[in-house]
């Protein structure tokens, strides 16, 4: 099913604005990732498309088919709760066969779709227990069940894994993205945690105070922020921004000055925040073509097969990551980029600078 978004605002009644104008359409069988820090309109977002909360003004479409007045159960989207839902005085089965009677199902064709998704989850020793006799991870994952076993034609999916402790979270992650690549029902899922959506998403939505900041896949969004705010969110470490001025195709930080691209929109003069990811940045590696700044080394903490370096260039924090095999001392060095690896932004709305 293709969902579309159009011009879609809510105000809740208290007055407060949640979602502002957000324009979006998720393909057939993609799956597609809100992301954006709390009380941004991920939860109400959805709840929209579900048909849990009325839509203020826009339109909603499934294939194209006005849906705002709808019923949730005309809609027939399937949603996994942040906090699992389930039914306290049902198994764990019952619970996730619950609601596939009224799809018309026979009692075998029930039994074999719960028992399929219960493999998926590996949920099959659950089946007997209660809800309450189960851990938080597993609540989920039955509430993940549940959805799965309708086979709806729109899985909405809300914060599912932020229930999970850490080494159960990444296992779920694959485990959704099998079953989804196996049967690529069109899903909207949610979630405050990039990483998460960066691992998971066919393509970005990027929220912030109830607005769309960029959509795209994540290789995009990390290589292409569209603003300040995305270039901050979007990748971990987050991205160095540094306040400069560019003219005539140098960016200039405090006393020392970088090459830039050759490009018409960076030759102009005017300020900037200048933005370079951490893996970027070397550190004592002289390309002559390179850009060459004077940092001070602060500290530094091992990640594995990484450095992550805290320095600062003319007094503005500066971070690099680099291999765990190189020394690192405090004081100061020399580092280098290519001038291809930098982000310009207007410091003044947040947007990116376009070179042409
Ligand atoms: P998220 O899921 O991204 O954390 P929500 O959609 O839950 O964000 O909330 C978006 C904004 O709407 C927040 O400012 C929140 O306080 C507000 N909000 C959410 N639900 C209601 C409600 N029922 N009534 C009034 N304001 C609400
Ligand atoms: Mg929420």
């Amino acid at each position: 099913m293709k969902l579309q978004l159009q011009n879609v605002s809510k105000i809740y009644p208290s007055g407060n604005q949640a979602v502002c104008d957000m324009n979006l359409t998720v393909n057939e069988g993609e799956l597609v990732v809100l992301v954006g820090p709390s009380g941004c309109g991920k939860t109400t977002t959805l709840r929209m498309i579900a048909g849990l909360e009325t839509i203020t003004s826009g339109e909603l479409r499934f294939d194209g088919r006005r849906q705002n007045e709808a019923s949730p159960r005309q809609r027939g989207v399937a949603m996994v709760f942040q906090t699992p839902a389930l039914i306290p005085y049902l198994s764990v089965y019952e619970n996730m066969a619950y609601g596939l009677r009224r799809q018309g199902l026979s009692l075998a064709q029930m039994d074999e779709r719960v028992r399929q998704v219960a493999q998926q989850l590996e949920l099959q020793d659950l089946l007997e227990r209660r809800p309450s006799t189960l851990s938080g991870g597993q609540q989920q994952r039955v509430a993940l069940g549940r959805a799965m076993t309708r086979k709806a034609r729109l899985m909405l999916m809300d914060e599912p894994l932020s229930s999970l402790d850490a080494a159960l979270r990444d296992q779920m992650r694959h485990r959704i993205l099998d079953i989804h690549h196996q049967t690529p029902t069109t899903t909207l899922m949610v979630t405050h945690d990039q990483a998460e959506a960066m691992a998971m998403a066919d393509r970005l939505v990027v929220m912030k105070e109830g607005r769309i900041q960029q959509v795209g896949t994540p290789a995009q969004v990390y290589a292409h922020p569209a603003n300040l705010f995305t270039a901050g969110f979007i990748g971990s470490p987050a991205m160095n921004l540094l306040q400069g001025d560019i003219e005539g195709g140098w960016l200039n930080i405090g006393a020392q000055r970088f090459p830039l691209p050759d490009a018409p929109g960076w030759r102009r003069a005017r300020k900037v925040v200048a933005g370079v990811r951490c893996e970027q940045i070397r550190l004592d590696t002289k390309n002559p073509r390179d850009a060459q700044a004077r940092i001070q080394i602060r500290s530094w903490e091992l990640l594995g097969w990484q450095q992550l370096v805290y320095g600062t260039l003319e007094g503005q924090p500066l971070r690099l990551l680099v291999p765990f095999s190189q020394p690192v001392s405090p004081g100061e060095r020399l580092v280098s980029w290519n001038p291809d690896a930098i982000h310009l932004f207007d410091p003044l709305d947040g947007s990116a600078l376009d070179p042409e």
